[in-house]
C-alpha cells in the first residue's frame, strides 16, 4: 500500500475524537507483518498504539501523531464526503487529509520500508494516539506514562503536525506558546436601570477589567518566540430586559504566552486585577482558569539540524525554525527528549473541503524517510 492509499484509508474511519473507529485497527494490521512490536495503550476510552523496531535499549528516533479528528462541521458545504478519502487529479480530499492522518501513514510507510532493508542497530518508535484534538489527557500522555513505567527509551522526536504556512519545506516548530484561558464572573447588585446608584453593576466592571488586561502589552518577544497574546473570547450578561442591570456578567480571556511568562505568574498578575477593581467597583469577582499548556522550546541543535537539511534535500526550501500556532502534543515530549514538528501545510486543517495535494504527501514520506538513514549515521557517530 502506498502512503496515499493508507491515507485515504485512514480518512475512511470517521475517528471524530475520542473514537479511533477502525484508524487504530488498520495500522495496528499493517504492523503484524512487520519486525515492529505492537503495543496497545488504551486509557479512559482513548485508543492509543506504540510501535518499535529495534531494541529499547538502543537510541531511539521516534515519531507521534494523533488519527483523530475535529467534527466535519456542516456536511452540506463539503463538496465531498468528508469521509470518503477521494482523490480528485493531483488532491486528497477529506477530514484528516491535512491534520494529520497523511503524516501518520508517512512515518508508518517510511519507518516499514526502512526496517524492510537494514538491520535494527538502533531503534524506531512510533505513537499514535485518538485523543489529540479533544482533552488529550489519555492520548500522548498516556503513551509517555507507560514508557516510563516500561523504560522505553527515546532520544529524540518528531510530531507531524503540519507546520508550514504556504509552501511545503518551509518550517519546522521547535516549540510553542503556553495557552491559557480564565473566565471571570462578576458578581454586582442587581437593580433597575433608573436607579443606577441602587445596583452595582457587574458589565461597568467588566469593562472596566477588560480594557485594564487587553490593554496591557505583556511583553516584547523573546529568543525563539513572538510577543505574547491576550484576548477577549466570551462576554455574557444573559439579560433580554432593557431596563434591568444584571446581577452578574461572565467573560473570558485567552493567553498565548511566551517563555517570559509562566502560566502561575500570570495568574497572578490576573488576580491582582481583581483584587484592585473589586476593591474600586465592590464588584465580586471569582476567577477560573484552564491551562492548556506551558511555553517550550527545543533548543535548535542536532535534532532541529537533521530535519532541516532531510527538508533540504527533498524540497530544496531551507525551513525557518518557528514557535508559531497553538498548542500540540510536543508540549508532552519536550520532558522526555529534544522533540521538532515538521508536517504539511496547514492551511486547510480544519477546515470544510480539507484537502491536501498528494504530492506533498509522497515528499513527507520522503523526509521522514531520509531522517530515519540520517538517524542511523548519527546515532552511529554519538
Ligand atoms: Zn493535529
Amino acid at each position: 500500500m502506498n502512503v496515499v492509499e493508507l491515507t485515504a484509508r485512514l480518512i475512511q474511519c470517521p475517528s471524530v475524537t475520542p473514537k479511533e473507529a477502525g484508524a487504530i485497527k488498520l495500522i495496528e494490521d499493517i504492523f503484524k507483518s512487520t519486525d515492529f512490536e505492537i503495543s496497545r495503550i488504551d486509557r479512559s476510552g482513548v485508543s492509543n498504539l506504540f510501535l518499535r523496531w529495534g531494541e529499547k535499549k538502543l537510541p531511539t528516533l521516534g515519531f507521534c501523531g494523533h488519527i483523530d479528528v475535529v467534527p466535519p462541521g456542516d456536511l452540506t458545504k463539503w463538496e465531498f464526503d468528508p469521509f470518503s478519502g477521494r482523490t480528485t487529479g493531483d488532491v486528497l480530499f477529506g477530514r484528516g487529509s491535512v491534520d494529520m492522518k497523511s503524516a501518520v501513514a508517512a512515518f508508518c510507510v517510511a519507518a516499514i520500508k526502512y526496517s524492510r532493508q537494514a538491520k535494527p542497530n538502533f531503534s524506531i518508535i512510533i505513537m499514535i494516539t485518538g485523543d489529540e484534538e479533544g482533552e488529550a489527557k489519555h492520548g500522548t500522555q498516556a503513551i509517555l506514562d507507560w514508557m516510563t513505567e516500561n523504560n522505553q527509551r527515546i532520544d529524540h522526536c518528531i510530531v507531524g503536525e503540519p507546520t508550514c504556512p504556504k509552501t511545503f519545506g518551509e518550517a519546522i516548530k521547535i516549540g510553542r506558546k503556553g495557552s491559557m484561558t480564565a473566565t471571570f464572573t462578576l458578581i454586582g447588585k442587581q437593580g433597575h436601570s433608573a436607579y443606577p446608584h441602587l445596583a452595582i453593576n457587574p458589565i461597568n466592571a467588566s469593562t472596566k477589567l477588560l480594557s485594564k488586561v487587553l490593554n496591557t502589552k505583556l511583553d516584547e518577544g523573546s529568543k525563539f518566540f513572538e510577543p505574547s497574546t491576550l484576548v477577549a473570547t466570551s462576554i455574557s450578561a444573559n439579560n433580554t430586559a432593557n431596563n434591568v442591570i444584571p446581577a452578574e456578567v461572565k467573560t473570558s480571556v485567552n493567553i498565548r504566552f511566551n517563555d517570559n511568562h509562566s502560566s502561575q505568574k500570570l495568574i497572578k498578575w490576573l488576580q491582582q486585577e481583581c483584587k484592585e477593581l473589586n476593591e474600586e467597583t465592590d464588584t465580586i469577582i471569582k476567577m477560573d482558569v484552564k491551562v492548556a499548556g506551558e511555553p517550550f522550546y527545543t533548543e535548535p541543535k542536532s535534532l532541529a539540524d537533521l530535519v532541516r537539511k532531510s527538508i533540504e534535500k527533498v524540497s530544496g526550501i531551507t525551513p525557518v525554525f518557528s514557535t508559531s500556532g497553538g498548542t500540540s502534543d510536543a508540549r508532552f515530549i519536550f520532558k522526555k527528549c529534544p522533540v521538532v514538528e515538521f508536517g504539511l501545510v496547514g492551511e486547510k486543517m480544519h477546515s470544510i473541503n480539507e484537502s491536501i495535494p498528494t504530492s506533498q504527501i509522497f515528499a513527507l514520506e520522503k523526509v521522514y524517510f531520509d531522517l530515519i538513514k540520517e538517524h542511523y549515521k548519527f546515532f552511529n557517530k554519538n
